[in-house]
């Protein structure tokens, strides 16, 4: 499916999460995100700028007014012109444009990228490595065989053309067979999950947090068109573009069902009436503000309790009798508000509304594995909806350029089984999970002597240290991710992307099920091993190196122990400091959101991000332009741990080449950034890459001993003005 889904900032960033995708809440975004990763134009993830230069916002002032080689205490030297031969460089003076100087000037910024550097670089390789595979020999292994399969399928448009609309006009026809609350409820209790075209609510399986090693069955909101649940309530200028966006798409695509113009802007209208009335309640409205943790075991909920607020709608019977699920003890309801408000709407009066919500939704859903017409419907409405040109849809070029990331909707794992086949091998994954073990020692080694927190608070970090979800590379197993169960017919013997398509519905359909229904897996991986990332997830108390992360410059077999500390071993430290920052730190070793610090070390530890995020204010990308310090503080935090950490194991060593190491370090972040970018940048919560080095660096006294780096030298910073968090 989809190009990934991009307004400025978007993709994925790890811990915070933040991903603005320009729709609302669909299965299509999640999946759209996950390939966001590897399609990293238009993706910004943990460790990856690789932003494309459009759908970028416009700089507020022209480019002409500034000066961009004014800041402070650096020169912005990632802004492309600001750094030319003739730029003096003393590793004293500004240590990133020393180390990075000749780098620099030899990178160039590919087209349709807004910045240069080593992950656009690997994420260019990452997308050529993805292609070349769907055009190898057939593959043996029976799930990298389904994923070579689908492919061609999905590029088969004379057979997707002959099928066209019709199975999806089938499940319209029996939604719009309901004609009472009755006929509503027998079509949820009755369709079976993977037939169903849409729900009035979504569920997925989590951590149950008074039992960590159980699953529970989180229930959620329905689907809703537009980005954020709050236009729902209050319409932005944004919220109003996107809806027409959406409605342009949605008559469309009627029309092809068959519905006459004024039928279709009518059922357009009753599906948005019904997304305002179910999104009507704000969900944080009585939330207590006075405390920084919430507590994930207030949203657990009996089987009485649910039915108490939900005795309208026939929830539990729908999840039992039509999903499969198990009848369960308890429940996790995110957004209770959303239930009762539910309760309130099931009636027959707003049948209309309901069975036209239960259409746009599944017209969005499936329409791009439909016909050719329908396909280049949801590409121009994705576009539309990241405010760029509409792509040059082709038939001809849609194998090379779209189908070998529209598998991953479905298919990713299977992807993922072919990726690591073709480009990592158990000998990487072996030398870099040791490596994050000594990282995690050393780690400890820094919680041992962290001066500002008790033995308490102390134990409880330990506990999250010992507890990480070490995931390098590639799953330990495959089999949480097989697709045994699944056989279509392929292209050659007569197969549809429709038949196949369905048959990868009931399989993910079923997954969900069994996933909710027993011990939860704390190894599952909720993105795919092919991604130019890594993460933290907090809620896993996991971090994730991603095997799309550690090619090319990052990382190759032959890599001396300083390049690979540098690069790998700083990345999975930082993550690893991830658990610790400002916000990680509010979940405890299990994932969950519980408080395991003292209150007086909790405000030792945030006057702390205080100074970190005061230090960012006080610099400059260019004169007149401030950083937001709180926004980057967990980075920033994240980056001067992975250093500590990685100078402690320095010291254990005979013969460490520090100069070797700082300059990779610096390497690393190298890159070259359009005024646009740097606008971007702005945004993000990572610091600029130059800061990343210098104002990283700077903190530790082997990097400026090593320099001869003193007081009255631009890199140099004093003992009591550092601020290092651990
Ligand atoms: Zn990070």
């Amino acid at each position: 499916m989809k190009k990934a889904i991009n307004i400025f900032a978007a993709g994925i960033l790890c811990l915070s999460m933040i991903s603005c995708s320009a729709a609302g809440n669909h299965p299509k975004e999640d999946a759209a995100e996950k390939s966001a990763e590897t399609t990293a134009v238009e993706s910004v993830s943990e460790e990856t700028s690789a932003w494309n230069s459009s759908g970028v916002p416009a700089a507020e002032n022209s480019s002409e007014e500034i000066d961009y080689t004014t800041g402070t205490p650096w020169m912005n030297i990632d802004l492309i012109g600001n750094v030319t031969a003739d730029t003096p460089a003393d590793p004293k003076d500004n240590f990133a444009l020393w180390a990075n100087k000749d780098r620099i000037l030899s990178l160039e910024i590919p087209e349709r990228y807004g910045t240069a550097g080593d992950l656009v670089d690997i994420t260019i390789k990452a997308d050529a490595d993805r292609k070349a595979m769907f055009h190898g020999p057939v593959p043996e292994n029976h799930d990298a065989r389904l994923a070579y399969d689908y492919y061609y399928l999905l590029a088969d448009w004379d057979s997707r053309d002959a099928v066209g609309v019709v199975p999806l006009k089938e499940m319209v026809d029996v939604v719009e067979g309901i004609k009472s609350l009755d006929d509503m409820t027998e079509y949820l209790v009755n369709t079976p999950g993977e037939n169903r075209l849409c729900c009035l609510w979504t569920q997925e399986a989590r951590q149950d947090p008074e039992e960590p090693g159980n699953s529970i069955l989180s229930l959620k909101y329905g689907y809703y068109f537009l980005q954020d649940r709050a236009e729902y309530r209050e319409m932005t200028d944004e919220g109003e573009y996107q809806k027409e966006v959406f409605t342009t798409f949605l008559q469309k695509m009627l029309v092809k069902l068959g519905y006459s113009e004024e039928e279709a802007a009518q059922k357009i209208d009753n599906c948005f009436a019904w997304e305002t009335a179910a999104n009507s309640n704000d969900p944080d409205e009585e939330k207590d503000d006075s405390s920084e943790f919430t507590n994930d075991i207030d949203h657990l909920y009996t089987r009485d309790d649910l039915m108490a607020i939900t005795p309208n709608v026939p929830l539990l019977e729908t999840l039992e009798k039509a999903d499969g699920y198990p009848a369960m003890d308890k429940y996790y309801i995110q957004d209770p508000v959303y239930f009762e408000n539910l309760n309130e709407l099931y009636t027959e009066e707003n049948l209309p509304l309901m069975r036209d919500y239960l259409i746009m939704e599944g017209i969005w859903e499936m329409a791009d594995v439909l016909d050719w017409e329908s396909y280049v419907l949801v590409s121009e409405c994705f576009s539309a909806l990241n405010h760029e040109e509409p792509p040059k849809s082709d038939r001809e070029t849609y194998p090379e350029s779209e189908a070998y990331s529209d598998v991953n909707m479905l298919l990713g794992w299977a992807v993922a089984q072919l990726y690591v086949e073709n480009y990592t091998n158990p000998e990487d994954k072996e030398r870099i999970s040791k490596l994050v073990d000594e990282i995690i020692a050393a780690y400890r080694g820094i919680i041992d002597e962290a001066d500002f927190i008790s033995d308490e608070t102390r134990a409880g970090a330990y506990a999250k240290l010992d507890h990480l979800s070490k995931n390098v590379l590639y799953p330990d197993s495959w089999e949480p991710y097989s697709f045994e169960d699944v056989d279509f017919a392929a292209k050659e013997d007569g197969g549809t992307l429709w038949e196949a398509y369905r048959a990868l519905k009931k399989h993910e359909h079923g997954k969900e099920v069994s996933k909710a229904s027993g011990p939860y897996d704390k190894t599952s991986w909720d993105s795919f091993p092919f991604g130019v990332n890594c993460s933290y997830e907090p809620a896993v108390n996991g971090i994730y190196i991603y095997a799309g992360f550690a090619q090319g410059n990052n990382y190759h077999p032959g890599i001396s122990d300083e390049e690979l500390y540098a690069k790998v071993g700083a990345g999975i430290a930082h993550e690893i400091s991830h658990a610790f920052d400002a916000e990680g730190s509010k979940y405890d070793k299990d994932g969950n959101m519980n408080n395991w610090w003292t209150e007086e070390d909790r405000a030792a530890f945030l006057k702390r991000n205080e100074k970190l995020a005061a230090y960012y204010n006080a610099m400059h990308p260019w004169e007149g332009q401030d950083f937001d310090g709180d926004n980057m503080k967990g980075e920033a935090c994240a980056d001067m741990a992975a250093v500590k950490c990685i100078l402690r194991i320095a010291a254990g060593k005979e013969n460490f080449d520090y100069d070797k190491f700082f300059r990779a370090f610096a390497d690393r972040y190298a890159c070259l950034d359009t005024p646009q970018m740097a606008m971007v940048r702005l945004e993000d919560v990572h610091p600029m890459n130059y800061l990343r080095v210098n104002a990283t660096l700077q903190q530790y006294d082997e990097f400026l001993d090593f320099y001869g780096i003193t007081e009255g030298d631009n890199m140099y910073l004093a003992p009591e003005d550092r601020v290092a968090i651990w």
